[in-house]
């Protein structure tokens, strides 16, 4: 295997095992992670998000094969995995070459014909830490299968059909926020979504501020079967106001007004998990509009509340998390600070002043281990780019 040279990018490193192990050179696509600055839970309830495209991302080389098959190797697992294009009903192996496989399947049910190809991918992100290593593979794989086959997709087609591939083939329910973010992804700039219409903005961020996310490197086990629960709890919200409202699809439908005069109707835990939901929306907007017009502290303030909404309402915290917050926002120079993603574990995400930042992340990581003994990742960085095809000389 190629050794990494302290300078080299990743995809001309990748390009080299491509050229090593199939003999070829090979198109480059890359695709980025995400983190989401505000609109925790708010996806599946159609409401708002505010992620951005991390620096972190996953390339993902290819090259046309005479056959009807895709072999896939994995830089980071070491892992290799062979399909076949021409299976007419795949099933999932619970393992990463689902994703592979789910990204074709989608696009062959839209119509188009896939050809063979030999593919290799290298990630930077780290896997399964709440940064979205998964989108981001889906996404560079689907471009890379795209331009291999001579085809081109709108990009909210690749990103919808990401989302699929997750939700229908590997089996994760997962909203669109990632692919989203993954495919629209702009250096320097955030990204404000409306989930149900998928109509979005893209907020430029302070030059002056980084995105800091700390990984708290715990992951507790029941969070699978807790964000179902929480799924099926907003279900049950808007079941009930519903008999008053006849108009309400979704908790983005619902008002603070309504949900209060409704207190009563609802179980205690409902209110309480419809409560973050409708604030959650409110906060995103008040967040995107404080970042465009440079109001730093209401921006700062919405995470906070809406840390504090998904601790106290929605119950998705823990105290690794709080933890983290707790000890970011005591620094200096440190504009807001919540958790990001699912919860239960997994990352925090604070704006940090740039110049602020090596104090930031060296105080964070002492204070973190000296409490929990858990030696945090901690990952800097601007919004990026989204996906693009990159160009490589091996
Ligand atoms: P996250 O998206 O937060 O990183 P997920 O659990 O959603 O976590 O996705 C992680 C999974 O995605 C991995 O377990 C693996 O199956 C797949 N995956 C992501 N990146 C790669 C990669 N570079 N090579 C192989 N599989 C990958
Ligand atoms: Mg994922």
């Amino acid at each position: 295997m190629p050794e990494q040279q302290p300078d080299e990018t990743m995809e001309s490193r990748l390009a080299k095992i491509f050229l090593a192990r199939f003999g070829a050179e090979p198109r480059i696509f890359r695709a980025p992670g995400r983190v989401n600055l505000i609109g925790e839970h708010a996806d599946y309830n159609d409401g708002f998000v505010l992620p951005a495209a991390i620096e972190l991302s996953t390339c993902t080389a290819i090259a046309p094969r005479q056959d009807q098959r895709l072999h896939v190797f994995s830089e980071n697992l070491q892992e290799t995995a062979e399909i076949d294009l021409t299976e007419t009903n795949p099933q999932r192996a619970d393992r990463w070459s689902d994703y592979v496989r789910g990204v074709a399947l989608m696009l062959q049910k839209l119509g188009l014909q896939l050809a063979g190809g030999n593919i290799a991918i290298h990630s930077d992100i780290p896997i399964g830490a709440g940064l979205s290593s998964s989108a981001a593979l889906a996404v560079s794989l689907a471009s890379a299968l795209l331009s291999n086959s001579g085809r081109s997709l709108e990009l909210v087609e690749i990103a919808k059909l990401c989302q699929r591939a997750e939700n229908e083939f590997v089996g994760a329910r997962v909203g669109i926020m990632d692919q989203f973010a993954s495919c629209f992804g702009s250096v320097g700039h955030a990204i404000l979504l409306d989930c149900r219409t998928l109509e979005f903005q893209r907020l430029s961020l302070p030059a002056s501020l980084e995105m800091v996310i700390c990984n708290t490197m715990v992951k507790h086990e029941h969070s699978g079967g807790e964000y179902n629960d929480r799924r099926t709890q907003c279900e049950q919200g808007v079941a009930v106001l519903k008999r008053f409202f006849p108009a309400i699809k979704a908790l983005r439908d619902v008002t603070l007004e309504q949900l209060h005069a409704h207190r009563t109707d609802l179980a205690a835990l409902i209110f309480r998990r419809c409560h973050h939901v409708i604030t959650e929306n409110e906060r995103v907007l008040r967040c995107a509009n404080a970042l465009q017009n440079r109001d730093l502290a209401t921006a700062g303030r919405c995470m906070a509340e809406s840390h504090a909404s998904l601790k106290y309402d929605y119950e998705v915290s823990c105290k690794e998390l709080d933890l983290m917050v707790e000890i970011a926002t005591r620094r200096e120079g440190v504009i807001g600070s919540r958790m990001t993603g699912g919860g239960f574990g997994g990352c925090t995400i604070s704006l940090v002043e740039t110049a602020a930042v090596e104090e930031f992340k060296r105080s964070v990581a002492k204070e973190y281990k000296a409490t929990t003994q858990i030696a945090a990742d901690i990952y800097v960085s601007k919004a990026g780019a989204g996906v693009t095809e990159v160009e490589v000389n091996a």
